[in-house]
């Protein structure tokens, strides 16, 4: 999958996909449209759907069978959609810990810099004491 923050792609976009559709409170508006299906989600929709379609209108032996098919078929269904957010969490979080290092590495680098700045200041204050 080719997850990004934001992307055109419903499915593919970390924003949309980790929304809330009913709780206004866990939802975050995206600032593009998404108008452009990707050819392999909308394959494993629509292969999911036939999958679901077929159990159901198929014929078993018995009404246990069908049951057992259908039961086999929507848990499988739930596996693999909660396979697809359990990814989109992943990436998300990867994300967040490779924002929370660079930010780590600009505080760092700041220090880093009003120590060596404070150098001469931090001399200067030295020798006076010295010759005090
Ligand atoms: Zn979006
Ligand atoms: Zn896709």
């Amino acid at each position: 999958m080719h997850i990004k923050e934001s992307s055109d792609i419903a499915e593919h976009c970390i924003v949309y996909s980790m929304s809330d559709g009913k709780d206004t409170d866990y939802r975050k508006k995206c600032g593009h449209r998404h108008d452009i299906i990707c050819e392999n989600c909308h394959v494993l929709v629509s292969t999911l759907a036939d999958i679901q379609t077929k159990a159901t209108t198929a014929n078993f032996p018995t009404v246990d069978d069908r049951d057992e098919v259908a039961y086999m078929v929507n848990s499988s269904t739930l596996a693999i959609e909660s396979w697809q957010c359990h990814i989109i969490r992943c990436v998300n979080q990867d994300q967040a810990r490779i924002d929370v290092l660079e930010l780590l590495a600009v505080i760092w680098y700041w220090k880093g810099q009003k120590s060596r700045a404070s150098e001469p200041l931090k001399r200067l204050a030295f020798e006076k004491n010295t010759f005090i």
